[in-house]
C-alpha cells in the first residue's frame, strides 16, 4: 500500500468524465487500498480516481460511518434539500457553503464488481453526490455561483503559494 500523490485543480484529468471500471481483479484491490491510504492521510472522507491522476469511475468513502468502494456510481434518486459547508482534497480543502440534496440513493460496483445500492442523509449524501461529479469530471466549485467560486479559487492559489 502506498500513498499517491493527490492531484489538484486546474489539472485536466479532473475534469474529464471517468471511463468504466471493467476489471474487478487484484489490481483493482489494490488500487482502492492505495485509495484508502491516501484519503486518511490527507484526512478526508472520501477520494476519486480522478484526483490521484487517473480516468476512471471509482471512489472510496468513510463517512459517517459508511466505508465503501464504488465503482461506476450512478446515482438513482435524490430527495430534499441541505445547505453546508463543502470542502475538496484537489482544491486544497477550503470551504464553501454547497446546497446538495438531502437524501440520495447510490447505485455502484464494490471491488468484486457485484452491485449494489446504498441510501444515505446529510452528510453521507453530500459525500456521495461530490465523489460521483469527480467521476464526471465535476468539482464542487462548479455548483458555486461565480463570484465565490472565483474566491475559492483565489483563496486556493494565494495557500498554496504560501506553502
Ligand atoms: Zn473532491
Amino acid at each position: 500500500m502506498s500513498i499517491r500523490k493527490i492531484i489538484e485543480y486546474p489539472e485536466e484529468v479532473l475534469a474529464k468524465v471517468g471511463k468504466p471500471v471493467t476489471k474487478f481483479d487484484e489490481e483493482l484491490k489494490n488500487l482502492c487500498a492505495d485509495m484508502f491510504k491516501t484519503m486518511y492521510d490527507a484526512e478526508g472522507v472520501g477520494l476519486a480516481a480522478p484526483q490521484i491522476g487517473l480516468n476512471l469511475r471509482l471512489f472510496v468513502m468513510d463517512c459517517e460511518g459508511i466505508k465503501l468502494v464504488a465503482a461506476n456510481p450512478e446515482i438513482v434518486s435524490t430527495e430534499g434539500e441541505q445547505s453546508g459547508q463543502e470542502g475538496c482534497l484537489s482544491v486544497g480543502k477550503i470551504p464553501a457553503v454547497v446546497i446538495r440534496a438531502n437524501k440520495v440513493r447510490l447505485k455502484a460496483q464494490n471491488e468484486r464488481g457485484e452491485w449494489f445500492e446504498q441510501a444515505v442523509e446529510a452528510l453521507a449524501a453530500r459525500c456521495f453526490l461530490h465523489e460521483t461529479d469527480h467521476c464526471d469530471g465535476k468539482l464542487f466549485i462548479d455548483h458555486l455561483p461565480k463570484l465565490r467560486r472565483e474566491m475559492v479559487v483565489k483563496k486556493f492559489r494565494k495557500e498554496k503559494r504560501l506553502k
